[in-house]
């Protein structure tokens, strides 16, 4: 598929659940979705992307909150420290928003686009969005971080997006496509099912 022709990814798309595999040669094709990748995230006002919410099972993922973005290969926690809890909302789950406990500082191993390594750590916002992202890269989504109530609330909207991924056959939810053409946010969800969610990632 041309690296133009991805596109946003819904649950229950397949690719949302599947792990990524490690780029081993990051090379031309991989600084395309990345850049494709980046403007997904951009044009639907998100703070982070994962490769994987494109439709491509490898282990890429951009950032952007705010303080210019970031392009990341293969990254890795590899250590943690505190705790944090943010309602989270995902550009793949419209329309859903959870609190969802992770910790509140990281420190991250990747390759940049030009396979450079990067170490670096994170706090607050930035570390909640790394994980957010690296979860995407183990096939794990908000939703699976529900607690029983929330499961609860959350049940008929994620029904909802079954039934119109079935009516589009995979494509765009047509709720979310009416907030495509132009509408505010809050009308690509319908008003009973829709909870304002500030992070987008
Ligand atoms: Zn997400």
């Amino acid at each position: 598929m041309p690296e133009t022709a991805l596109r946003l990814r819904f649950y229950p798309d397949p690719a949302l659940r599947k792990r990524s595999v490690s780029v081993k040669q990051a090379t031309d094709r991989h600084r395309e979705i990345l850049s494709a990748m980046s403007r997904i995230m951009y044009a639907d006002q998100g703070i982070g992307l994962a490769a994987p919410q494109a439709g491509v099972n490898e282990a890429m993922i951009v950032v952007d909150i705010g303080q210019g973005l970031y392009k990341l290969i293969n990254p890795k926690i590899v250590k943690r420290q505190g705790r944090q809890a943010l309602e989270e909302g995902c550009l793949s789950v419209p329309g859903v928003c959870i609190k969802v406990r992770r910790s509140r500082k990281v420190w991250v191993r990747a390759l940049d686009e030009n396979a450079r390594q990067l170490d670096f750590e994170a706090e607050d916002l930035f570390a909640c969005v790394l994980q957010h992202e690296i979860d995407h890269l183990s096939g794990r989504l908000i939703i699976d971080h529900a607690s029983f109530i929330d499961r609860l609330k959350i049940k008929k909207r994620l029904q909802e997006l079954s039934r119109q991924a079935n009516k589009s056959e995979g494509g765009i939810p047509p709720a979310y496509q009416a907030g495509l053409a132009g509408k505010t946010k809050n009308e690509r969800v319908p008003e009973s099912e829709a909870k304002s969610c500030k992070l987008q990632l």
